[in-house]
């Protein structure tokens, strides 16, 4: 059997190993240091639009503190994306709140615009306006920001940006992580950069950026004594986990590059292939192509395509499985318009780490091509 291809793994750059070795030769092996703070400013330049980035354990952390600083708490709702990662959605529950979950639209797969907007109505209608709305650029790609955004303002609720999946990628050429009243990162091993673990929280309100800080490290006030006014958490980003992201942060480019050019590559193989379908960027959105994904005809067809790829070795996975489809919020509201349950049907993931060879890629399609008979 050929060795496994899986669907993403992690890529050093090189310059990762000497950051670490440099935060044990000067002993800075905790959650804060010099490349926590040189974490940061890597990301802040990287994004501009005058962000402020807080790094923390992880994105979910990011989400979390989030809500929190957007004074999420017991009994309130928050609209959230149901085509994504749990991830998105578990921290509304920490806070004791309720989720609201919203289909998506076919050109991003992102939340829906209007979708969005009968949820609010709805929502203010039973007499609760939602404290917040998340909203997830899903495989990179950026969700529907213009529209997304004006309804966010017309009814005045702020957006919690979910970039977890879309570092690199822009609309209008912005960054995406700076769209969002509060946006978060993640860092974790499957993503396009990784420190192993670690997640960051993008805010341009640098009250909100050192409130974030105060937040994970325990809510300590500034006193001799440890005195709490608050409760915090331990959700700060180690200084040696932050030196692999210093690394991590001089080859970004490089890793959007060979995403963008994995996701080509298969498309390009594929065009004779009426069966897959692939989905274009719309006109000003830039995706990373964190993976590439494409649509099968149905759910039999796409579980046989997956199953037939396994026994070749190739890890391929179905698109996320929608929140208002999850056992563990199926009492929570939901706003439906089919789009994600059909994504979900009939979508693929496929192998898209920026270190595949050629060899591999190769790999993938002629198998694919071997199930369609193409
Ligand atoms: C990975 C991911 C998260 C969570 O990030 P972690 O760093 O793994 O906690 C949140 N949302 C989405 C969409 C993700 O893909």
């Amino acid at each position: 059997m050929e060795s496994k291809i899986w669907l993403s793994t992690p890529h050093m750059g090189g310059n990762e190993q000497s950051y670490i070795n440099n935060a044990f030769e000067t002993n800075w092996i905790a959650p804060l240091g010099p490349h926590v703070n040189g974490f940061e400013s890597d990301i802040q330049n990287y994004l501009k639009q005058d962000s402020h980035v807080a790094a923390l354990s992880s994105g979910t952390a990011a989400i979390h503190l989030g809500l929190i600083l957007l004074n999420v708490g017991k009994g309130d709702e928050v609209i959230c994306q149901s085509k994504t990662f749990s991830a998105s959605a578990n921290p509304i529950i920490y806070q004791g709140a309720t989720p609201v979950f919203v289909d998506s639209e076919t050109s991003t797969w992102n939340i829906c615009p209007e979708q969005l907007e009968i949820a609010i109505k709805d929502r203010i209608n039973k007499g609760k306006k939602p404290k917040a709305i998340i909203a997830v650029h899903l495989y990179g790609m950026p969700y529907q920001v213009d529209a997304i955004h004006a309804v966010a303002n017309t009814y005045d609720i702020p957006v919690l940006e979910d970039s977890a999946e879309a570092l690199g990628s822009t609309y209008n050429s912005i960054k995406c992580g700076t769209f969002g009243d509060i946006a978060i990162l993640s860092f974790n091993g499957n993503k396009i950069i990784t420190t192993s673990g670690g997640g960051a929280l993008v805010t341009k309100n640098i009250k909100l950026k050192e409130k974030a800080v105060f937040l994970a490290t325990q809510a300590r006030e500034k006193a001799v004594e440890y005195l709490h006014e608050s409760i915090g958490y331990n959700y700060r980003l180690s200084n040696v986990l932050a030196g692999i992201g210093r690394g991590q942060m001089e080859v970004l480019n490089d890793r959007v590059s060979a995403r963008r050019s994995n996701y080509e590559f298969y498309k390009e193989s594929f065009k004779t292939l009426e069966e897959l379908q692939f989905v274009d960027e719309p006109q000003g959105s830039f995706s990373n192509r964190w993976l590439s994904c494409m649509l099968t005809p149905s759910e039999e067809i796409r579980e046989g395509l997956r199953l037939a790829l396994e026994a070749l070795n190739i890890e391929t996975r179905p698109l996320w499985k929608p929140m208002h489809q999850q056992p563990v919020f199926k009492d929570a509201p939901k706003y439906l318009n089919g789009v994600s349950d059909d994504l979900f049907e009939k979508g693929l993931c496929l192998p898209s780490g920026s270190n595949l060879t050629e060899y591999e890629l190769n790999r993938v399609i002629s198998a694919i091509k071997t199930y369609f008979r193409a």
